[in-house]
């Protein structure tokens, strides 16, 4: 499958890891819009969040915990923001559901920017 992120998890893509475990990949955004920008992916292909369904929930749930988990290592003390964009409206590019964790600066609050 013609996925980036499939091969970005494979290794056939360079990224700079900040987490893995056997269900979900995080690594560092190729273009942050924020001091911390990561991305957490499952590791199973799911095209984004319309897809999400009682088979592989369990994912998003996981990927939270990571979220929680990192952001306590990582000391996000003054908060952080998790977005996820799904379809053209939301201007999702790349059609492996992915979630943004965000930190580092305060952020407004707009459906037109998510920082
Ligand atoms: P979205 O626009 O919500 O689909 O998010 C896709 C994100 O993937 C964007 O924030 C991009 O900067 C990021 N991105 C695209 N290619 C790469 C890559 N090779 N490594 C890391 N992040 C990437
Ligand atoms: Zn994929």
């Amino acid at each position: 499958m013609d996925c980036l992120f499939c091969k970005i998890i494979a290794g056939e893509v360079p990224s700079t890891k900040v987490y893995e475990d056997d269900m979900v990949y995080a690594f560092k955004d190729i273009s942050p819009v924020a001091p911390v920008h990561y991305l957490i992916i499952p590791k199973e292909h799911i095209s984004g969040a319309s897809e999400i369904n009682e088979a592989n929930s369990k994912y998003v749930a996981h990927i939270f915990e990571v979220a929680a988990r990192i952001a306590k290592s990582e000391g996000f003390e003054n908060g952080f923001r998790i977005v996820t964009n799904c379809g053209e409206d939301a201007g999702q590019t790349v059609h492996h559901l992915h979630f943004h964790l965000l930190a580092g600066k305060k952020m407004g609050w707009s459906a037109d920017s998510a920082v």
